[in-house]
């Protein structure tokens, strides 16, 4: 295994004192599979002032002492080492009651998650491998290292560390994992709003995301309830041939892998059970439930205390999910002036991926969608004057013939709308000339 320098001298420096010492984790796990670690972390038997004492002279953080962890800056680079240590009870199923240090790598290992996390690996000492993990790699399988319910019960969150993995790895949860995650999923009420959100997103960038939500319908509505009528729902309407479940699921897997777009596609439709009416003919219609939508996605967001931009973002896109976008450039300018370029090119990824998983006639507007795209990006180029800011004239220059007065906002509104409409040229004296004709016929 090939380990950058810095990493090979903190082990050699812990060895020569006496300690043992190995990477661990997901840095081991993601070598064995061939994937550069984005960060190594280093086990050892060393206490953590024993660790202090070993880099004497480099700058030390002791970033969490308490867990036996200090980070060592080396090489310009941050590495956090953490002693060995054994959990103590998980009363709360969220943090253990106490950590107790150990001497005992075997020890350290049992308290992680799943066999591919549980590999510590030494360029001395070679890998130390006591679940298999390397073979559940080989064989893409997550499993819990010890009895999974026990391991689930302890921390819940391991329920949507094993999800998001699967998701991101492309791996399988063997069986009775599987089936512990089931059994256990009531458990995740206890997982903090913010680490569902974070594991969530990282699960709905996997690769994999599409299969495991599919797999896990009812563990993902125990996170997010407004999922659950959605399962199975049928939806009565000539546009979808899926349930509206499948559809959110498909329409995630339409999008390009980005956290943002793809929590807005999950939940963009959840408002439709809510508005939900019958025609003459049986078909069913969902009259503004994109609003309804996105009020829902925002409730769940700040459940899991979601920053605002990635709330207004989510919300945004779903609220406008189902406009009819027109392709002429005085609609795209008007939408780029409402919305910005990244937030109207969301919209029209939502339309494209929302579209991609209905009924087949509905996927014939996705090239006019991309048209959309690519000519608002276009227009964007050409930095035209979608502001009142960018307009020739300035409120200041507007007060000569206007005292100030809401006729003033009123009257620059009137401007900027016709110069993103194409009736006005962007210009200082025609900005004037109807600035004047406005005020004549609006007194
Ligand atoms: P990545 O950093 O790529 O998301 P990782 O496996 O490194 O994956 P981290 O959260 O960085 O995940 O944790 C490092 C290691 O700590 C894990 O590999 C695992 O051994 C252990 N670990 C992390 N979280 C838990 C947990 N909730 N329960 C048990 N062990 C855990
Ligand atoms: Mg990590």
């Amino acid at each position: 295994m090939e380990l950058p320098h810095n990493i090979t001298e903190i082990l050699a420096k812990l060895e020569k004192a006496g300690h043992e010492a190995y990477i661990v984790g997901g840095c081991v796990r993601d070598s064995l599979m061939g994937v550069q670690p984005h960060d190594f972390d280093i086990t050892t038997s060393a206490l953590p002032e024993e660790t202090m004492a070993v880099f004497e002279g480099y700058t030390v953080i002791p970033t969490g002492l308490k867990h036996g962890t200090v980070t060592v800056l080396c090489e310009g680079e941050p590495v956090e080492i953490t002693t060995y240590r054994v959990d103590g009870d998980y009363a709360d199923g969220r943090h253990p009651d106490s950590v107790k240090f150990t001497r005992s790598l075997s020890e350290d290992v049992a308290r992680r998650d799943f066999t591919m996390n549980g590999i510590a690996y030494s360029p001395t000492r070679g890998l130390f491998d006591e679940y298999d993990g390397a073979e559940d790699i080989r064989r893409g399988v997550i499993r819990c290292i010890g009895d999974a319910d026990k391991r689930f019960n302890e921390d819940a969150l391991r329920i949507l560390r094993a999800l998001r993995f699967s998701a991101v790895l492309g791996f399988t949860i063997e069986a009775s994992t599987a089936a512990s995650i089931r059994r256990n999923k009531g458990l995740l009420a206890r997982v903090s709003g913010e680490r569902i959100l974070t594991e969530l997103q990282k699960l709905l960038c996997g690769r994999n995301a599409g299969e495991v939500l599919r797999a896990y319908p009812e563990v993902f509505a125990e996170v997010i309830p407004e999922l659950s009528p959605c399962i199975g729902y049928e939806q009565h309407s000539r546009f979808h041939s899926l349930t509206l479940y499948e559809h959110l699921v498909k329409a995630v897997e339409n999008t390009p892998a980005e956290s943002g777009i793809r929590l807005a596609m999950l939940l963009h439709d959840v408002g439709k059970p809510l508005t939900q009416t019958e025609d003459e003919n049986g078909e069913w219609h969902f009259y503004a439930h994109a609003e309804k939508s996105a009020e829902l996605a925002d409730a769940a967001l700040s459940r899991f205390h979601a920053s605002n931009a990635l709330r207004s973002r989510v919300g945004e896109i779903i609220r406008y999910h189902g406009m009819v976008p027109e392709n002429n450039d005085r609609f795209i300018r008007r939408r780029l002036s409402k919305h910005g370029l990244p937030l109207f090119r969301d919209i029209m990824l939502a339309h494209i991926a929302d579209d991609s998983a209905k009924a087949e006639f509905a996927k014939e507007r996705i090239p006019l969608w991309r048209e959309i795209v690519r000519r608002a990006e276009e227009l964007s180029e050409q930095q035209p004057c979608l502001s009142i800011k960018q307009l020739a004239v300035s409120g200041r220059e507007l007060s000569a013939l206007i005292p100030p007065s809401p006729k003033m906002g009123e009257t620059l509104n009137y401007l900027l709308q016709g110069v993103i409409d194409g009736r006005f040229r962007n210009d200082r004296d025609e900005l004037l000339v109807q600035a004047r004709r406005f005020l004549d016929k609006n007194p």
